[in-house]
Order: C-alpha cells, then sequence, then structure tokens
C-alpha cells in the first residue's frame, strides 16, 4: 500500500489527511496516510488572542482516529526528499524513520522573537503555552507592587494579530483592573515600525480602524519600534520611555523552518512555492499547503498565511496526493474570493472583501460573524467520520 504523509496537525495538515482520505475512498483505492505532529491536539492559532487560550485546541485523536489516519506524536527534525524519508524525534527523545510516497508539508508558520535587550520579558500569543503563560501574566497583575505601568501593556506590531489583541486587551484589563477597583489605570500603546496602522491592510479599512483605535483611546506610537525592555517599561528608538507591564510582541511571521531542508524556490517568509496542484515545485512527491506554501490565489494575488487559505489548500492537497498515487483526476487549487474579518474586542469587528479590503460590514454584525468563524466554522467535527469526510470533500469555505 503506498503511504502518504503528512508533517503537522494544523488546519493545512489535518484537512490534507481527510482530503487524503476521502479522495482514496471516492476512488475505491487504498492509501496509508500517517500524520505527524509534535503534539496530540490541533491548536486554533486564531483564537490565540482571546481568554482561556488553553481551551483553544481540538484532540488530533477524535478527528483523525475515526478516519483511521494514523498518527505519530513527533517532531520532524529531518526531510530528505531523494530518499523519501523523514526523521523525527518522538516524545521520549527515540529517533524514528519514516517513508512516504507522497509527502504533504503542512508545518505552519511562526513568530520571529525579538532580540533587542530584555526580549525575554516580552509576551506573545503566537503558541499555545505562550498564549497560556501570557493569560497568567494578566492574571497575576493585581498581586504586582502598584506601579504607574502595571495596567498598561504596550503591542508591538500593528498588523491583524496585533489590532486583535490591542482591542481584546481594552476588556481583557479592564475587566482584572476593575476587580481591584484600578480600571482607569488600563492604557494600551501600539507600536509599529510602519507609519500607518495596519500597514498590510491597505487604506480601504484604514480610517475605520484609526477611528476605533480613538473610540477605545488605544494610543499609537508609529514609525517606530521598540529599543529596549524590562520588566517594568518599555524604551522606544526615539528614546521615550513607556512605564508597562506588559509588551506583546505580534510581528513578523516566517514558515517553518522545514521548508528549509526542501530544495525549492521560496519567498521572502521562507514559504515554498508550489503549483496549482500544490506540488513544490521542482521536487517530486513533495507537496505543501497552508502557511508554508505560496500558491497562486485569485487576480494575480498570492495565498496568504491564513486559515482562510490553509484550509481548503490541505484540502486540495489532500485530494491531489491521492489523485497522483491513484491515477485520478487531480484538482487546481481554487481559493474563495479573498475576505478578512478584524475582531475589535469592544467595538465589534470589521469585514473586508477583495484584495484592496473594501469594508463590506462593522459593528456588531461583523462581530457575529467574527463568533461564528472562531466558534463554529474553524473547528474540524470531532467523533464524526461521515461529517469530518463530507466537508473534506467541500473546497469552498461559503
Ligand atoms: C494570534 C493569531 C491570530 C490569527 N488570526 C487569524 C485570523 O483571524 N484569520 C486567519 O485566517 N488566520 C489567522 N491567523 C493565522 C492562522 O492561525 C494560520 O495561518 C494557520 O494556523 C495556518 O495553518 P497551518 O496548518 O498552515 O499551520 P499551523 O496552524 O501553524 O499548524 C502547524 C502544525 O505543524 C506542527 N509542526 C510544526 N513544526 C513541526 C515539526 N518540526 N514536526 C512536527 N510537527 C510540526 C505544529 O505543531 C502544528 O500542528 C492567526 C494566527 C495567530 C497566531
Amino acid at each position: 500500500m503506498k503511504d502518504i504523509l503528512v508533517i503537522g496537525g494544523g488546519f493545512a495538515g489535518v484537512w490534507s489527511a481527510a482530503g487524503a482520505v476521502r479522495a482514496a475512498r471516492e476512488a475505491g483505492g487504498e492509501v496509508r496516510v500517517t500524520l505527524v505532529s509534535g503534539g496530540d491536539d490541533m491548536v486554533v492559532r486564531p483564537r490565540l488572542y482571546e481568554e482561556d487560550p488553553e481551551s483553544m485546541r481540538v484532540s488530533l485523536d477524535r478527528v483523525l482516529g475515526p478516519i483511521g489516519v494514523r498518527r505519530v506524536a513527533a517532531t520532524v527534525s529531518e526531510i530528505d526528499t531523494e530518499a523519501h524519508t523523514v526523521r523525527a524525534v518522538g516524545r521520549t527523545g527515540e529517533e524514528l524513520d519514516l517513508a512516504y510516497d507522497k509527502l504533504v508539508l503542512a508545518a505552519g508558520s511562526r513568530l520571529v522573537r525579538p532580540s533587542f535587550p530584555g526580549a525575554q520579558d516580552v509576551f506573545d500569543i503566537d503558541t499555545l503555552p505562550a498564549a497560556a503563560a501570557f493569560d497568567h501574566h494578566l492574571r497575576r497583575l493585581p498581586q504586582r507592587v502598584s506601579s504607574p505601568g502595571r495596567y498598561t501593556a504596550v503591542v508591538v506590531g500593528a498588523g491583524f494579530t496585533g489590532l486583535e489583541i490591542a482591542t481584546a486587551l481594552c476588556e481583557r484589563l479592564r475587566a482584572i483592573a476593575d476587580a481591584q477597583g484600578a480600571g482607569e489605570e488600563v492604557r494600551v500603546v501600539m507600536v509599529d515600525r510602519a507609519d500607518v496602522i495596519g500597514p498590510e491592510l491597505g487604506p480601504g479599512p484604514r480610517p475605520h480602524i484609526d477611528g476605533t483605535l480613538d473610540e477605545l483611546k488605544i494610543e499609537r506610537r508609529l514609525g517606530r519600534t521598540v529599543a529596549s525592555a524590562t520588566s517594568e517599561d518599555v524604551t522606544l528608538s526615539d528614546g521615550e520611555v513607556i512605564p508597562a507591564a506588559t509588551i506583546v510582541w505580534t510581528a513578523g511571521m516566517v514558515a517553518s523552518p522545514l521548508t528549509a531542508q526542501i530544495p525549492g524556490e521560496r519567498d521572502r517568509l521562507g514559504r515554498l512555492s508550489v503549483d496549482a496542484y500544490l506540488r513544490v515545485t521542482g521536487v517530486p512527491d513533495v507537496y505543501a499547503a497552508g502557511d508554508t506554501a505560496v500558491a497562486a490565489a485569485e487576480e494575480g494575488h498570492d495565498t496568504t498565511q491564513s486559515c482562510q487559505h490553509a484550509l481548503p489548500m490541505g484540502k486540495f492537497a489532500g485530494h491531489n496526493v491521492v489523485a497522483d498515487l491513484l491515477g485520478t483526476d487531480p484538482l487546481p487549487f481554487t481559493p474563495d474570493p479573498y475576505s478578512t474579518c478584524l475582531d475589535l474586542g469592544p467595538a465589534g469587528a470589521l469585514v473586508t472583501q477583495g484584495w484592496d479590503r473594501t469594508v463590506q460590514m462593522t459593528g456588531e454584525d461583523a462581530k457575529a460573524l467574527k463568533r461564528d468563524i472562531n466558534v463554529l466554522w474553524i473547528y474540524p467535527p470531532v467523533d464524526d467520520p461521515e461529517q469530518l469526510l463530507a466537508q473534506a470533500g467541500r473546497f469552498s469555505n461559503l
């Protein structure tokens, strides 16, 4: 029996595995699908800016077990595309060698941590342990000695993640400070090296975002970055010192370092170039999906590092590895029309359409949509093989 190996248990990996099982069943053929991932859960990364981040996960065994996907709990260290083998390190340190006929790399992305003096005191919300440590820190703020920056948070990076955590902090920090009668001390400051908020969002939604930040009294320090930090304050590149017990770093995502082990072309984020069938260009039997890959989206744009693209890329990659093995028809990747939904905390949310990000919905209506996306749409069904496989065959998120 032919072996399909999926590296990564995130959105792209889970849907690659489910997509492969579905396509094999549809073709009446047999393949063995193995998913290797460091953790036991699929982490719902887009929700890590919310409260209780430790609950933002789904058991991989409850999703993939019922459809017969073998799961290996190990961290991949080497990929040999000539030999068609992958080396991984298991939980107890044992080395495992896994062979494949077709490989799907879906190992995601990671935040580039800063390196300025004091950077070790900076929080991030990129992974579940990091978001949990941040949540724990916030909850312990009332136990700190009263100081000018006790309830001040500096958020570095004014992109999607920075905006979501900054606006969420207006509520999260206030709830914590209010319980101590210190609600008025809450201060949230955003810092970005660009001269505008949401540099990658473009000018379309900016007036609404700027208006929201004004409404929420979120301060901005633009055209600047952080020079150093301590557990008590942050010094910016122009010398301003902001007393702050909390700094959150959100700037700079790159593809998994495993992409460097595949001899393909990469973009500035380290993502592997893939063709319309999500095959890594020039590397036989290797596919890539989600944040590790850059594919052509519509209107001459590239895919973004987002769930919106990772989910369907996984489904298409899973379908296409099986088509490749069983000789059935592959499907060219066709994403839904581009849209975004940005949470703005107590000010609702913002929905945009198209690559120029035309504002389509704001306020409570947009917030209701964001809630549906976060609590329903991005979760794979658990303990329900039929529903999972039916969903794996729906290539559109709409
Ligand atoms: C705070 C935050 C908010 C976000 N908000 C949004 C949003 O609103 N909308 C949106 O569309 N996107 C959002 N994103 C981005 C989104 O989460 C990612 O684009 C998405 O998770 C990518 O899916 P993926 O499967 O490619 O990678 P990931 O979800 O990162 O999954 C990668 C998987 O690979 C595994 N892995 C990594 N390295 C190895 C290894 N060496 N060996 C074995 N396994 C490995 C990991 O454990 C993980 O299971 C947000 C991200 C963050 C951090």
